[in-house]
């Protein structure tokens, strides 16, 4: 199979009198100023409504940039039959010309919507330049270059043959359509997710999360002018519940894909469950959910390097990934030289709009979050045995601003220790140095998740002890580096236990999901 060999992205540097910079502000600044209504995209058409809901950016709520139509039971009924319509001929569409359509897509993100989709990204999630550039830029063109690989990786995957028995294996896309749940965090994700059951022969439905239509929006401009023809990727906005009902109301659903929180995805495993009777084929689930990603520094570990992973992997987008370190176990006597890097660290922090691109920390995403951000942090200050130790200020006014926040805990099962916040926060716990085999053992313990963590340690016996002993608490664990960060065709990505399914985001194990092969045996 000849196909372009996948490289990824090189991350520009944004630097003062960089070209990238200049663009990126020019764009932030128009779209900031404008006013867009974001239509669906169904059929190959916009369908705008009259009913709409505005889009505010997350650190500047009161400030419009536009509104987003919102679909009625109507849409979705015909964003399901279109995609049926457009199935036959996109799974006999060459994988040639599939794969081309979304090599052009990785390509047209690469030069002429880069500027807009990371400005879109900054003004929709409240992303740092920098976030914006590694996620909706880079990730999301390697995304779509790796995974062309992948299929024609598994493509070229077939059985043995004899002379006189020609066996063959052919992918062919699920029977039915695929819906798409996407999240606000991650354009990368938001992009993959649609685009990776596309390019394997499926056609779409798709709703992107409320928070996330005005970046989606330039994602789906890409595809149009990309070619992905009209029916094979549908887009949706509005009311979840109506959405979500009607889609998997029809006989002819066959697989979801899902990134989002543990508890609406397991509603939805849980409805799909009940319809099972009424449907052609078993669909296939596919979920990344949420995390209590963990750091276990060891005694042995450089102090600077466990400040770094803990500040980095806890506050880098406002702790707003699904890798975000949320709990560290620091050994005795390394910790108050950890804690004095993390203060400086965290005091060093400017925060902000992401317009100013020396800011570090923006806001969150929305008042909700924020809420419950200030309520977790607001009830640590009055908490016996808990301290924070940095942070610990919010303010709604304009945006929705959380301070990156340390809270230390004598109690390693504090409520901040085990449930996910979500945010710009993380809860240390320090273990007597001598304690380190039954801490491995409270880590696993105190939490349902198992997403990312991350061992700190330069024992070679510790690391191999942590490496065993934390098996089964992460599908992405890291040694000496902190949680966040996975790059497509180099760390695969996904969790198990209630972090979901593990099919591993950016790998050819994901795409495999999106077949139904077929086995043809020809005797002559
Ligand atoms: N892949 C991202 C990382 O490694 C996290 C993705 C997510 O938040 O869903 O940081």
């Amino acid at each position: 199979f000849n196909v372009p060999i996948a490289v990824n992205e090189p991350v520009k540097s944004y630097a003062p009198g960089s070209p990238e910079r200049a663009a990126v502000l020019d764009a932030y600044k128009t779209m900031f100023n404008s006013q867009i209504n974001v239509p669906m995209y169904i059929n190959g058409k916009d369908v705008t409504t009259d009913k709409t809901n505005t889009m505010s950016p997350p650190h500047d709520h009161k400030h419009v940039v536009g509104t987003h139509a919102i679909a009625e039971q109507k849409h979705i009924d015909e964003a399901i039959s279109t995609a049926l319509e457009a199935r036959e001929a996109w799974a006999d569409t060459p994988w040639e010309h599939r794969a081309g359509i979304f090599l052009k897509a990785a390509e047209l993100i690469a030069g002429p919507y880069r500027a807009k989709i990371n400005a879109a990204t900054m003004i929709a999630q409240s992303k740092t330049v920098h976030q914006a550039e590694i996620d909706a830029a880079c990730e999301l063109i390697d995304f779509l270059r790796f995974n062309v690989q992948y299929m024609t990786e598994i493509y070229h995957d077939q059985p043995e043959s004899t002379s006189d028995a020609w066996n063959r294996l052919e992918y062919r896309p699920l029977e039915g359509f695929v819906y798409a749940v996407t999240p606000f965090n991650f354009t990368a994700i938001a992009g993959n997710l649609p685009a990776c059951m596309a390019l394997m022969g499926n056609v779409v439905v798709w709703k992107p999360s409320d928070s996330q239509i005005y970046s989606a929006k330039v994602i789906m401009d890409v595809f149009k002018e990309a070619g992905v023809p009209a029916g094979v990727i549908n887009v949706v906005f509005g009311d979840p519940v109506m959405i979500t009902d009607t889609v998997l109301a029809s006989p002819d659903f066959s697989g979801l894909h899902f990134t989002g929180s543990t508890y609406v995805f397991k509603e939805l495993w849980k409805q799909i469950g009940n319809n099972i009777h009424n449907y052609k084929t078993y669909p296939k689930i596919v979920g990344e959910t949420g995390g209590k990603d963990f750091i276990v520094a060891h005694k042995t570990a450089h102090p600077k390097q466990v400040a770094t992973a803990i500040v980095r992997g806890a506050f880098e987008f406002q702790g707003q990934k699904c890798s975000a370190a949320s709990r560290a176990y620091v050994s005795k006597s390394i910790w108050n030289e950890v804690k004095d890097y993390v203060i400086e660290d965290v005091n060093s922090f400017k925060m902000g709009s992401p317009e100013d691109l020396s800011n570090f920390v923006t806001a969150v995403i929305h008042e909700g979050s924020f809420d419950k951000l200030a309520k977790y942090i607001d009830q640590a200050k009055t908490d016996n045995n808990v301290e924070i130790i940095v942070g610990g200020n919010h303010d709604k006014s304009k945006g929705y601003f959380i301070e990156p926040t340390v809270i230390v805990t004598e109690d390693p099962k504090y409520t901040t220790m085990q449930e996910e916040l979500f945010g710009p926060v993380i809860t240390i716990y320090v273990y007597e140095d001598d304690k380190f085999s039954e801490t491995l053992t409270l880590v696993d313990q105190t939490s349902e998740y198992a997403l990312t963590g991350a061992i700190l340690a330069q024992d070679r016996y510790a690391v191999v002890e942590a490496t065993k002993a934390l098996k089964n608490c992460a599908g992405n664990f890291y040694i000496n580096d902190k949680p966040t960060g996975a790059v497509v065709g180099q760390q695969p990505f996904g969790g198990a236990r209630a972090s979901g399914t593990n099919d591993k985001a950016g790998s050819a194990l994901n795409l495999l999901r999106w077949v139904s092969p077929r086995m043809i045996k020809e005797t002559f």
